[in-house]
């Protein structure tokens, strides 16, 4: 599978959603996903990569989290950050959406 990389100043400021730039003094909603097996993204760790949804026509950005990390060895291979709780949410439920159309996602939650 290939990704386009989005620069890391740009892909750790913004919302995976609505792309709205994220401030220090901002709360950030983080959550993580877990991929299929069969998705090998370790060429892009640590890194910001710009993924397609089956079910929508957006795409979103996701950190596929290093080996070793936390987020890893909790069983994330990516994660979201989004500005606000309605954010996270929507991107929650089209995640929901995903896992069940089976590409790319598996439940963590
Ligand atoms: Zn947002």
């Amino acid at each position: 599978m290939e990704f386009n990389i989005i620069p890391d100043k740009d892909a750790l400021r913004k919302c995976v959603w609505c792309q709205k730039y994220i401030s220090d003094e901002m709360e950030v909603f983080a959550f993580g996903a877990k991929l299929k097996p069969d998705i090998d993204l370790s060429e892009y760790e640590s890194h910001c990569i710009q993924i397609g949804l089956v079910s929508k026509k957006k795409p979103v950005y996701m950190m596929v989290t290093a080996a070793g990390s936390e987020a890893k060895n909790e069983g994330k291979d990516g994660m979201f950050l989004a500005c606000s709780e309605a954010c996270g949410k929507k991107l929650k439920n089209i995640l929901k959406k995903e896992i069940g159309l089976g590409k790319m996602f598996e439940p963590v939650w």
